[in-house]
């Protein structure tokens, strides 16, 4: 097992936007909705083109037992189902709806009967709640406990470690009574021993919030965090707030926790007592580039460019767009791309902000080792991956990069080592993905 301690790094916290109450854009002209915006089979399409929809109906039902259905963001007329290239370069469906401009609910959404667990998670499938922390793997799922399995603690994460990104941060301060009533929702349903709210100790506001809104909570604590980056990653959130370590290749159940992001568990409350699943979700709209940062409120689907007006546009240039935070997010080739469930922030930099520092040569200094969570090998990642050794790698556990980026902020000499992390540990995974469908071939 790799050693794992308390690392990383203290990162510009560039929170803008912790003093903007979220508002809701004026309503898109049309909403494209992957049907792949969470881990998972891809969602299968539940309506056709001409037909007309409603803000909460069901578009697309859930393809598999790891996914997740997709609801109208907006009411209006289904125009086409595309096949659209997705950031991370593959294709996904998409359903394109064009918006009446009119925001009607559908009429017949109810509150779901939950009355008991299987009750609660088959609600949390319905809702389309996914990890929308950025995760997005299905919360259902997350949930699912099987029989005899005891959930020790439910972590939830609101450290929000990334800079720029404070979305996480208003639904302490502006759901306060959708997360008491999740929590509770967790304790009766899931019953973990204890609830631990993770918050990073440079949003003092959230700490209040919560501290007073969960005083009298039995079984939940707020306890506050060290803000160093990447205090919000799942392995590391554990340590921090339980002391355990999650063995590699095992999954936080395997030592008791489930971490859930804070705004999942208000969107879960809110569709249990609503009966309205994720239609919307808030993001942070930040950097140089950017007229007028705020916390926006957006129907899932809108397209980056109807966001970024909402921000008051650019005031330069946007050399460089990121889904995401700018430690772990994804730059995004165009402004047509559409909001998913998973996206907590849109950042915009003018050219002097989103120059690439050249790469000089290795000087060997060890910082990117000493700084990475996982004490991995980033160096050596880069050169088996150069070398197209496959066993090199596997033997460097390359596949527990988790991609946070602290390496490549701390190198001195500039190196693009989490960009290598990425591209080694795709060798690896198609190296295995080979080599299995050799062995089921030859039986
Ligand atoms: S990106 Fe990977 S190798 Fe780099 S610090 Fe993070 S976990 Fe370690
Ligand atoms: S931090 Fe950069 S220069 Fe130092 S060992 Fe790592 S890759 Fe080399």
């Amino acid at each position: 097992m790799a050693f794992f301690r308390m690392p990383g790094v203290k990162v510009p916290h560039r929170k803008h936007t912790s003093n903007s109450i979220p508002s809701r854009i004026t309503p898109p002209e049309e909403v494209c909705l992957l049907l792949s915006m969470h881990i998972g089979a891809p969602a299968i399409p539940a309506v056709k083109p001409g037909d007309k929809v409603k803000i909460g109906q069901l578009v697309a039902k859930e393809g598999g037992y790891v996914s997740s259905p997709v609801h109208a963001s907006v009411s209006g007329t289904v125009k086409r189902i595309d096949d659209i290239t997705t950031a991370a370069n593959t294709l996904s469906k998409a359903i394109v709806i064009q918006s009446d401009g009119l925001m009607e609910k559908y009429e017949f959404l109810t509150p779901p009967q939950v009355t008991d667990r299987p009750s609660f998670i088959q609600a949390v499938k319905e809702s389309g709640v996914v990890g929308l922390g950025g995760a997005a793997f299905p919360t259902a799922v997350k949930l699912n406990v099987k029989e005899g399995v005891t959930v020790e603690e439910i972590i939830i994460n609101g450290a929000e470690c990334e800079p720029y990104i404070t979305a996480d941060t208003r639904t302490f301060i502006d759901r306060a009574d959708e997360l008491l009533y999740g929590v509770d929702l967790l304790l009766k349903y899931i019953q973990p021993k204890r609830i631990i709210i993770g918050i990073e100790n440079n949003k003092k506001e959230a700490i209040q919030k919560a501290k007073k809104l969960f005083e009298s909570v039995k079984d939940v604590a707020v306890r506050e965090l060290p803000s160093v980056y990447p205090q919000g990653g799942e392995k590391v959130l554990i340590y921090s707030t339980t002391k355990k370590i999650v063995p590699e290749g095992k999954l936080p159940l395997d030592v008791g926790v489930i971490v859930l992001n804070v705004t999942t568990v208000a969107a879960i409350a809110r569709y249990i007592r609503t009966g309205m699943p994720l239609t919307e979700k808030c993001i942070t709209v930040d950097g140089s580039a950017v007229n007028a940062p705020a916390n926006l409120i957006v129907p899932i689907g809108t397209r980056i460019k109807d966001v970024f007006a909402a921000a008051g546009g650019f005031k330069a240039d946007p050399e460089k767009i990121i889904m995401g935070g700018p430690m772990m997010g994804h730059s995004m080739p165009d402004t047509e791309y559409p909001v998913m469930k998973g996206t907590n922030a849109l950042l915009a930099f003018d050219k002097k902000d989103a120059e690439i520092p050249e790469e000089t040569p290795c000087i060997n200094c060890g910082s990117c080792i000493q700084r990475c969570p996982l004490h991995l090998d980033p160096p050596a990642f880069g050169k088996a991956y150069m070398l197209k050794d496959p066993k090199a790698l596997e033997k460097l556990k390359v596949n527990l990069c988790m991609e946070c980026g602290v390496c490549s902020y701390v190198c001195p000499a500039k190196r693009h080592l989490v960009q290598r992390n990425r591209l080694a540990k795709n060798m690896l995974k198609e190296h295995n993905e080979k080599k299995k469908a050799e062995e089921n071939k030859n039986g």
